[in-house]
């Protein structure tokens, strides 16, 4: 085999020019024809760059100067924005972000996908793109005579205290605060991951947007411990808008945030939000999507994708609580949801009930084991909407999917790689995609969902 040239070493200073973006944020641009990336840097410009790490086809530099600076580069909106790691963005326009998560788009579905002759639509973004997360958990360390909340130092599991976080919603910012002074007021220990002592773990809030209530979620390493009843009281008398105060116990040496074991401390169990029409009951564990604006957004297209006249059978794999199962309800014959949390199918269930919507049935259970017993009790299904986790779905899922034939399938996706990996497997299965819409619901992050449209040839 002829050996490749690889045209610079580990440490050797280097002139480039960026193209694009990578995965993570980082420039990427080719120097004589060997791809590097370099984290701060954005496509259009021109930089000296220190090599850091240089495998076979392509390796990483370490930016040192700029030489040429893009029109998009902005000054990052938030102090912490380079230890954090949380937002990747900031340093770029919004509308550059947007065009920028359009082409990571259509760079995988080309690439990986294999699929040139399909429509990518411009990025749907948001008028506002800050404050807009409804849900924040972070982590609780002890710091010397008490206690902080933050993040991980990025790619470590240093925590490092932040008093707000410019992408999360007031009210949460707002929760964790009051939380973390209180604690350490009373003296809660604060859990060391190292030797796994101490008690507070993570600080998790919620907040229904749309009907202002309140959830907040004590993550302990173990049920009981000391000033509990005074933790929960002083909680209850400075948070009047509390809605519901939970513990989660979570008591394994884990980088899971909560444990399976969640007790309603005071308060509901769940709190209440609404998306368009649809009221929804959300648990501590359930999923539900953490940008109300933009969920909208992506669940109109979805419905609109999946173009029913109410005749239809409609399968929703990963259905959360039943968010898109009841959009899609409304408008269809017969819904069927399957999903692997079983808090979120209560939930699913009693949202069903909560909206008086009798035409939807939902399932426990792993999708590809669910759906294809579906299958052999001879369900007939028009159309299948998925909505898998970043790893895509189950190979087995889509053959099952490729069997039912149904007319359409749509396909939302919170990662173009898997994304573009599955499609492929559902072309070759006979259907054929239509159109992909990217939806920025992960405003100043490198993050980008989708929805894809797919007919069956
Ligand atoms: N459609 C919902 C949830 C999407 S998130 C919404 O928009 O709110 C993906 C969901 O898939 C999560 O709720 C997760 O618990 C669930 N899940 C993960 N693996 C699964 C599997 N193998 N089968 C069914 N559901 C699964």
């Amino acid at each position: 085999m002829e050996k490749v040239q690889i045209p610079v070493q580990k440490n050797q200073y280097i002139e480039m020019e960026f193209t694009g973006f990578g995965h993570d944020g980082e420039g990427v641009g080719k120097y004589q024809g060997y791809t590097l990336f370099v984290p701060g840097v954005l496509p259009g410009e021109k930089a000296k760059v220190k090599v850091i790490k240089v495998k076979k086809n392509y390796g990483y530099g370490r930016l040192i100067e700029l030489i040429d600076t893009s029109q998009d580069r902005i000054e990052p909106k938030c102090s912490i924005y380079k230890q954090c790691g949380g937002c990747q963005l900031q340093h770029i326009t919004y509308q550059e972000q947007l065009k920028q998560k359009r082409l990571l788009v259509e760079d995988n579905i080309k690439r990986i996908g294999k699929i040139e002759d399909v429509v990518i639509h411009q990025t749907l973004g948001m008028r506002d793109p800050w404050n807009y997360r409804n849900k924040s958990q972070v982590p609780v360390a002890k710091r010397e005579g008490g206690l902080i909340a933050g993040f991980y130092a990025k790619r470590t599991h240093d925590v490092i205290d932040m008093k707000e976080c410019l992408i999360q919603q007031e009210e949460n910012n707002y929760m964790i605060q009051t939380v973390r002074r209180i604690a350490e007021e009373i003296g809660i220990a604060p859990y060391d991951e190292k030797n796994h002592q101490g008690i507070l773990r993570h600080i998790v809030t919620r907040v229904g947007v749309n009907t202002g209530e309140r959830m907040l979620i004590l993550v302990t390493n173990g049920k009981d411990f000391p000033n509990k009843e005074e933790l929960i009281k002083r909680i209850v008398e400075e948070l009047p808008d509390l809605t519901s105060l939970i513990q989660n116990v979570n008591d394994q040496r884990t980088n899971v945030i909560m444990g399976l074991k969640s007790i309603t401390l005071w308060g509901r169990d769940v709190i209440y939000d609404t998306i368009g029409d649809i009221k929804f009951a959300i648990s501590p564990r359930s999923f539900y999507q953490v940008n109300p604006e933009q969920t909208k957004q992506l669940y109109d297209k979805a419905l609109e994708y999946a173009m029913l006249t109410g005749n239809e059978n409609v399968i929703d794999a990963y259905c959360g609580i039943g968010t898109i199962s009841l959009f899609l309800a409304k408008k269809a014959k017969q819904v069927y949801g399957v999903e692997i949390v079983p808090e979120a199918i209560k939930d699913a269930k009693k949202n069903a009930e909560l909206n008086g919507i009798k035409n939807v049935t939902f399932e426990v259970g792993a999708a590809e084991t669910v759906i294809p017993k579906w299958q052999q009790q001879g369900l007939n299904v028009d159309v299948v909407v998925v909505d898998p986790p970043r790893k895509g779905c189950d190979q087995s899922l889509l053959q099952t999917i490729i069997e039912l034939k149904p007319k359409r399938v749509v396909y939302v996706s919170c990662n173009p790689s898997t994304l573009a990996r599955d499609l492929r497997i559902l072309e070759d299965g006979g259907f054929k995609t239509i159109e992909i819409q990217p939806v920025d619901m992960f405003p100043q992050t490198t993050h980008v969902e989708s929805v894809a449209l797919l007919t069956l040839k």
